[in-house]
């Protein structure tokens, strides 16, 4: 296309798949002079998102799913026509085990997030003591916080349900999807529903009561479409990397350059210049990073310093994930709910581990279980790092003590994530707001991915999308 403006992408995982797919679609719509491209450092695309198949074994090495109640991901999936490749999580299991005092607790049913909705199954459970129980319950009556502003999501769970909620069920259910340290996550930035729950209802209990009511009614009033109804978490049928496949095929393959790393990024006139590794030099009108925060501040060091050091401040932790097939005899387990996740308290070496292959159907073959273990995370990091051997070892024993399985896995994948999860400590939103003065002063330059605004699927697809919007904006 002659005079068009160029527009590149650094980073080809959801993020800048989908900032690039928004981009390409409205200019076509729109009939405007845009080119896209995408400079990816790996040989692969999809960046976290990353499915292995193994026939007969599908291996998510990252995420394996994404929430409904966030509709940004079944939206793109709808627009992707792939609404027949939708799979819900089987209904042969349900819930989560919660491992505490040595053993196995089912999360008592009506348990949202941390919140207790049923009386009858939260009172019978042995997970809460009757003290912590009564410790929770007290939340009806304790006063909103007054201060507004943020707060770590311990100090918002200890003060509303008790230590031991926050030891036993928050720190491990809530803090688990961040892999992050409850001391220091920021409430407002990871789950402000429950701020706001509290600041509207003056309770979380009572909050989330107001919540179901409101959803039971939405439900009711929905127009019937025959489609079929959806669980809280979805995947496709092929994984997760289904998706960013299908994206990369809209936006033109040709469009995406892999195994190509952006060293650093310099100003010219009105644009910029990448220089790549291979020392390709590539003119861009505007460039959006995609990029973790900190890579994008080893590429924008040079012209960009300020900005650079104020990304740097977001920080990332490493895990790993230990996926292993099983025979299903050799498994002394009823293995009725989707897995198990452990509290930091128990001392474990384990974050929690999912039962693949009963959460989501034909993830292997009957008699074969196919699960996946994650270690290391913000409490326990230098566990991710460890080699191969010591790190599969270290899965084996903690199976072993938890479930009782003794036998040799059939087979192992480990997928390995090093300052793969951004985390939103306290002050996020206020580094959030420096970021933004500060890439105001570049204009053409623009930020996007998991680091800043959410770090789930459905997120990164809305923050991307907008960002994309922006960058048309900004041509036009
Ligand atoms: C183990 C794990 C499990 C998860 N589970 C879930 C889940 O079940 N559900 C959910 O919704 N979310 C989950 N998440 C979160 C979610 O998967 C990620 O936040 C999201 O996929 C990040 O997408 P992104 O495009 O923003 O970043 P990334 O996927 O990190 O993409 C950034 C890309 O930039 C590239 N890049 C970096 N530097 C350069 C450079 N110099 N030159 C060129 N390219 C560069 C990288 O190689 C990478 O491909 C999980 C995350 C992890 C790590």
């Amino acid at each position: 296309m002659e005079n068009a403006k160029q527009v590149v992408i650094v980073g080809a995982g959801i993020s800048g798949l989908a900032c690039a797919y928004e981009i390409i679609t409205r200019a076509e719509k729109d009939q405007l002079p845009v080119e896209v491209s995408i400079v990816e450092k790996s040989s692969y695309i999809g960046g976290k998102i990353l499915t292995t198949h193994a026939d007969p074994y599908t291996v998510e090495g990252g995420p394996d799913c994404f929430i409904l109640e966030k509709p940004w991901a079944l939206m793109l999936v709808r627009e992707m026509d792939m609404e027949d490749q939708l799979v819900n999580t089987s209904s042969q299991a349900s819930g989560t085990y919660i491992y505490s005092g040595r053993r196995l607790h089912r999360l008592p049913d009506g348990l949202i997030m941390m919140i207790p909705t049923k009386i009858i199954p939260f009172a019978t459970s042995a997970l809460i003591s009757w003290p912590g129980k009564i410790r929770m319950g007290m939340d009806i009556l304790i006063p909103r916080r007054r201060e507004t502003g943020d707060e770590s999501l311990a100090s918002f769970v200890t003060r509303r349900l008790g230590k031991e909620a926050l030891d036993k069920i928050a720190e491990p259910l809530v803090g688990g999807i961040h892999a992050g340290n409850p001391d220091n996550m920021s409430l407002l930035s990871t789950f402000p529903r429950f701020l706001e729950m509290e600041q509207q209802s003056g309770s979380l209990i009572r909050g989330m009561f107001a919540r179901k009511k409101a959803m039971a009614e939405a439900m009711k009033k929905r127009p019937k479409t025959g489609a079929p109804p959806r669980t809280f978490f979805i995947s496709l049928k092929e994984g997760m990397q289904q998706l960013t496949n299908a994206l990369a095929d809209r936006i033109g393959r040709e469009r995406i350059a892999t195994g190509v790393e952006v060293k650093t990024i310099q100003k010219t006139g009105s644009g910029f210049q990448l220089l790549t590794a291979g020392g390709q030099k590539l003119a861009a009108d505007q460039i959006v990073m995609a990029s973790e925060a900190f890579a994008s501040a080893a590429m924008l060091d040079n012209f960009a310093p300020g900005l650079a050091a104020s990304l740097r401040q977001i920080p990332y932790v490493s895990s790993s994930i230990v996926s292993l097939v099983f025979r299903r005899e050799n498994i002394p387990h009823p293995l009725d709910t989707y897995g198990f996740i452990v509290p930091r308290i128990e001392g474990r070496k384990i974050m929690a581990t999912t039962w693949s292959s009963i959460k989501w159907p034909h993830r292997a073959p009957d008699g074969k279980v196919l699960m996946r273990s994650f270690v290391g995370g913000a409490q326990q990091p230098e566990l991710a790092e460890l080699d191969d051997e010591k790190i599969l070892a270290l899965v084996r024993k903690e199976l072993q003590d938890i479930i009782g399985i003794t036998a040799e896995p059939e087979q192992v994948w480990i997928n390995r994530w090093p300052r793969g999860m951004p985390q939103y400590v306290v002050g996020h939103q206020e580094r959030l707001a420096d970021i933004d003065r500060q890439v105001k002063e570049f204009p053409g330059l623009h930020l996007t991915g998991a680091g800043y605004r959410g770090i789930g699927v459905p997120d990164c697809i809305n923050n991307a999308r907008l960002t994309g919007q922006k960058v048309l904006a900004d041509l036009s």
